[in-house]
């Protein structure tokens, strides 16, 4: 009640949300007190969650904010909504993103545009910038969002919460509207990592019904937290402090790293060559799996439909046209030429081949290293409508977690301090399923 009350009171000036399920969510709370009450449960029993408009859920509007998706409500639950149940959370809300989580502020939103908590007239980062946002203005606990090339972490910088892209793997994706199916993955939000911990050991596991799941020995990744980070190696790829990084965000990086050190971490320099090819590589992968994720959308199977016509062909084509937002009609051409015979060669098989090269980078530093830290973000969070017009400088806010994507990696983002009371990201990448060792190390920084 008291966070359906907050919402109530401030999300008017946020707009974080899409969708609020008020009743529903009061049912599903008086259960967990039932639950609580007999000294049952589990620590998510009771606790209000907020999910990303991509998530389906059981009879609850889910519209990726696209006009395309307006009135759609699943049949069914996404594999983590059925886990969130199964522990007892209660689902309080669906957040506002960019239209099928392609973007990095939120403004793609086919709806509106979420603003961020610390400063409304910026933005709060995307395109998960929704869950962000509602976790850092208080509207719910916990969040989840999704992660193809930076859409939980880059928001949790801006928003100054944690967010966490576990293992591509790690987490089903059953029942995740697909954006581009070889990077995308789920993870949280939350105001620490202690939290993030127990929201991953609610999340995290083996599902069939999605054909990338890797089954993994059962973690307690919350049970790891605290403890010595002592004699934890550190690497720092120097690419990511280059190109676009301001000088406030490399002074947190800095601050970071001297916190490590006194921790006992030892600290080094390190190369990622292939980094500056990465945004070009995702650009070519991430459009191309879109542009076939996306031709399910053709106004016969789902969501809105044009039928003011006889021919076929015209109700494909206009609900296509009236559907689809401007970037998402960008991406869906940037693929299918990538993908077209003559081009494929030349650009999508070329880009794969650049991704080996950059995650066999990562698994030679990773021989070194235990962790490596970068920024999140390479600037503090930008003005509403600074980079709309310009989709190049809009991609180039994820030039820091995009290659972690690429190569399937888990990283976390916590909060790296503030410049003129604006926030900035810490990120910190480990080894295939290593979120134990990134979370150790953001619990041991907080
Ligand atoms: N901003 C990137 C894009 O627009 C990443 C989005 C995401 O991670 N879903 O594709």
């Amino acid at each position: 009640r008291a966070y359906l009350d907050r919402i109530e009171a401030v999300d008017s000036k946020i707009q974080a949300l899409m969708t609020v399920t008020g009743g529903v969510a009061l049912n599903q709370a008086k259960k967990a007190d039932a639950i609580l009450a007999r000294g049952e449960g589990h620590p998510l029993t009771g606790i209000p969650i907020i999910l990303k408009d991509v998530l389906c859920t059981k009879g609850i509007r889910t519209t990726c904010s696209s006009k395309m998706l307006q009135n759609f409500i699943p049949p069914y639950d996404a594999a983590v909504v059925e886990r969130l149940h199964a522990c007892g959370a209660v689902i309080i809300g669906k957040s506002n993103m960019d239209e099928f989580a392609m973007g990095s502020s939120t403004e793609n939103s086919a709806y509106f545009t979420t603003r961020n908590p610390w400063d409304t007239s910026r933005v709060p980062g995307g395109s998960s910038g929704g869950s962000a946002a509602a976790v850092a203005a208080g509207l719910a606990t916990a969040a989840l969002g999704s992660d193809t090339g930076g859409s939980i972490r880059q928001p949790a910088a801006f928003c100054s919460v944690v967010g966490l892209k576990p293992t591509y793997g790690l987490v089903s994706r059953y029942g995740l509207i697909a954006f581009a199916s070889s990077l995308d993955q789920i993870g949280p939000f939350t105001k620490d990592v202690a939290d993030t911990a127990l929201m991953l050991n609610a999340i995290a596991g083996y599902d069939p019904r999605d054909s990338t799941s890797v089954p993994q020995p059962e973690t307690d990744y919350h049970g790891c937290l605290g403890g010595s980070v002592k004699g934890m190696r550190i690497g720092v790829p120097k690419e990511y402090l280059a190109q676009g990084v301001t000088p406030e965000v490399k002074a947190a990086v800095d601050a970071a790293l001297k916190v490590y050190e006194d921790l006992g971490c030892s600290i080094e320099e390190c190369s990622l060559p292939t980094t500056d090819a990465a945004l070009a590589v995702y650009y070519i992968i991430a459009p191309s799996e879109a542009s076939a994720n996306l031709a399910r959308y053709d106004g016969v199977k789902y969501g809105f439909s044009y039928k003011e016509t006889d021919s076929m062909w015209q109700a494909m084509e206009k609900t296509r046209a009236m559907g689809f937002g401007p970037e998402v009609k960008r991406r869906i051409m940037l693929g299918t030429y990538a993908l077209s015979a003559g081009y494929y060669d030349a650009w999508y098989v070329k880009a794969q081949k650049v991704r080996t090269v950059i995650r066999r980078e990562f698994d030679a530093a990773f021989e070194r290293y235990d962790a490596l830290i970068t920024p999140t973000a390479p600037t503090v969070p930008f003005k509403i409508g600074e980079k709309a017009a310009d989709p190049f400088s809009m991609y180039l806010s994820d030039i820091c977690t995009i290659p972690v994507n690429i190569a399937g990696l888990p990283g976390i983002s916590i909060q790296g301090g503030f410049h003129n009371n604006l926030p900035i990201g810490l990120q910190i990448i480990g080894k295939p399923f290593a979120e134990k060792t990134i979370l150790k190390l953001g619990h041991a920084f907080q």
